[in-house]
C-alpha cells in the first residue's frame, strides 16, 4: 500500500502483527522504529489532522454547491480517463487543469489545525 500512515506503533501493529523494530512491512513502507517520519508516515496527531484535512474540504465543497458553483476543476489527466467527460461541460484543451507537485501531508495538517483556530505551522 502507497497510502498515508498512522507512525504510533500500536497503529502499525493494527496493519502488520509482524512488524520489527528495523524491516519494514511487506504491506506498507513503516517499520516500528520510525526514526525519522517520512512524508507518508506521520505521529498519531498529525495523521489525526491530516484526515481531519479531508473533512474540511468535503465541507467545503458542500457549501460551495449549495451556493450554486458547479464548475468543474480536475486535476491535470484526470479527464484522460473520465467516463463523464460528455456531459460535464469541461473543455480540458481550454480550460485550466489544477497541479500538485508536491503534497506535503504536514503542511495538510496544518490548514487543518489553523480551520479549527488552533493555529498552524505554515
Ligand atoms: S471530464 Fe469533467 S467530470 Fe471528468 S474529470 Fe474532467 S472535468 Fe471532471
Amino acid at each position: 500500500m502507497k497510502g498515508f500512515l498512522n507512525g504510533d506503533e500500536k497503529a502499525l501493529l493494527c496493519g502488520d502483527v509482524h512488524l520489527t523494530e528495523e524491516k519494514k512491512s511487506e504491506y506498507f513502507p513503516a517499520a516500528l522504529k520510525n526514526s525519522v517520519m517520512t512524508k507518508r508516515v506521520m505521529d498519531e496527531q498529525t495523521f489525526r489532522d491530516f484526515l481531519d484535512y479531508s473533512v474540511y474540504v468535503a465541507r467545503q465543497g458542500c457549501k460551495e454547491l449549495k451556493e450554486g458553483y458547479i464548475a468543474p476543476s480536475p486535476y491535470k489527466g484526470n479527464c484522460e480517463y473520465c467516463k463523464y467527460g460528455g456531459m460535464c461541460g469541461f473543455n480540458k484543451d481550454v480550460g485550466g487543469t489544477r497541479v500538485e507537485t508536491d503534497i506535503d501531508p504536514a503542511t495538510i495538517a496544518s490548514i487543518a489545525r489553523e480551520e479549527r483556530g488552533e493555529g498552524g505551522n505554515r
